[in-house]
């Protein structure tokens, strides 16, 4: 069977290489060629022996999720449509900011976790991608990002597993992913510029913070475990003291010394005052080995046919950011990105229909702030 090498990380590749009879520190230079030259064949790699290329030519294959289609928002924001076979298609989004250029990633088709307010969610749950699925969204991402920009250097600097799907669902094909992500021979991420976004999978944060501590985002969206179990039906499995406690545990391995709390403002919902100060007693609570060090991200609701629900005022909105801010917690409100190409939180539904029109007429060529993203 072929082996595709995006699957690798570079302890597999170094095993796979052995395998094949060639010496461990080979898989490096493949890794390089692979993930930070970009290379989808073999025959470019003239520092690597002709008989070793013609062996790998034969057994295995360097093969990225073809793109069914690239939108780019007015706002520079560039989303693309990977098509994952079956019917399958997932989405990569490319956000430029003045500082950093971040890679939103999908991990799996679907999402079984059925958040209310979700679009992916709604769709329900297709499969897992696999590691080479996972890594190939970044691949293609900054290797034609740094085509179209004419340059060798790197220009995503940040990853976010907040896609569609739950990353800490797709536990065995994320690791390697986030490997390659962090490996220095692979994309040189570091720790703290990659972000697992989990709804609270519990014993899978644990995992993780032995197997391979990155930055954490929690999705919390609400203070209680009644609205909670109605929002992120996972918290009837894992309520909110033992998620806090877990995030408390993470920290302790954690990359950053602090949690970042998501919280999507439905209006109505969840985002009174209030459902503010009870979020200040949760996550203060002495049970949790003094209280969660955590920064709260509020995030508009970008909302989808039949979901049902209304985004929060900007007032309530910013009432609610200062609830938390003067209690000393550090609280951003999300700016919504890419909503005019149907790319921003949560609108994330593989939606394959043929928006190609529309899409092109809002595309505008920003090259000027991909460059300012550098
Ligand atoms: N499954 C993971 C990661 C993907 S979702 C998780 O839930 O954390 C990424 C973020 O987008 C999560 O915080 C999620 O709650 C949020 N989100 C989902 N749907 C949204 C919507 N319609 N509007 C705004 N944010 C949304
Ligand atoms: Fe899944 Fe995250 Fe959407 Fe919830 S918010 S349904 S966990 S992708």
């Amino acid at each position: 069977m072929t082996v595709n090498l995006l699957d690798l990380d570079l302890e597999g590749l170094a095993g796979y290489c052995e395998e094949l009879g060639e010496k461990r520190f080979r898989a490096t230079q493949l890794f390089r060629w692979i993930h930070q030259k970009g290379a989808s064949g073999f025959d470019q790699m003239t520092d690597l022996a002709r008989s070793f290329r013609e062996k790998l030519a034969t057994r295995a294959c360097i093969k990225a999720m073809p793109v069914i289609s690239c939108h780019e928002s007015t706002d520079g924001t560039i989303k693309w449509l990977f098509d994952a076979g079956d019917g399958n298609a997932v989405e990569a989004v490319f956000i430029p900011e003045e500082d950093r250029g971040t890679l939103c990633v999908s991990s799996q088709a679907g999402c079984a976790v059925g958040c209310r307010f979700c679009s992916t969610g709604h769709q329900g749950f297709s499969r897992n991608l696999t590691t080479a699925e996972i890594v190939s969204q970044l691949w293609y991402a900054e290797h034609f990002l740094r085509q179209r920009l004419n340059t060798d250097e790197r220009i995503i600097s940040n990853v976010v597993m907040m896609g569609m799907g739950e990353p800490l669902q797709n536990y065995s094909a994320l690791v390697p992913a986030l490997r390659i992500m962090l490996d220095d021979h692979g994309y040189g991420l570091s720790r703290r510029r990659v972000t697992v976004s989990t709804s609270g999978v519990v014993p899978m944060m644990d995992r993780l913070s032995q197997d391979c501590p990155v930055a954490l985002a929690v999705s919390l969206h609400a203070p209680n475990d009644v609205l909670r179990n109605d929002l992120v039906p996972l918290n009837q499995k894992y309520p909110l003291h033992e998620l806090l406690n877990a995030c408390s545990r993470y920290l302790a391995h954690a990359p950053r010394d602090f949690v970042t709390f998501e919280y999507c403002m439905l209006d109505g919902v969840n985002d009174r005052a209030e459902h503010a100060r009870q979020l200040l007693d949760l996550v203060r609570r002495q049970d949790h080995d003094r209280g969660v060090r955590c920064k709260f991200n509020l995030i508009p609701f970008n909302p989808f046919p039949a979901s049902g629900l209304v985004r929060s005022s900007s007032a309530a909105i910013q009432e609610f950011a200062r609830i938390l801010t003067e209690a000393g917690i550090v609280t951003t409100i999300r700016k919504t990105r890419g909503d005019d190409i149907d790319a921003a939180c949560g609108q994330l539904a593989g939606d394959v229909r043929d928006r190609t029109g529309a899409g092109e007429r809002m595309a505008r060529r920003r090259t000027i702030m991909l460059q300012a993203a550098r």
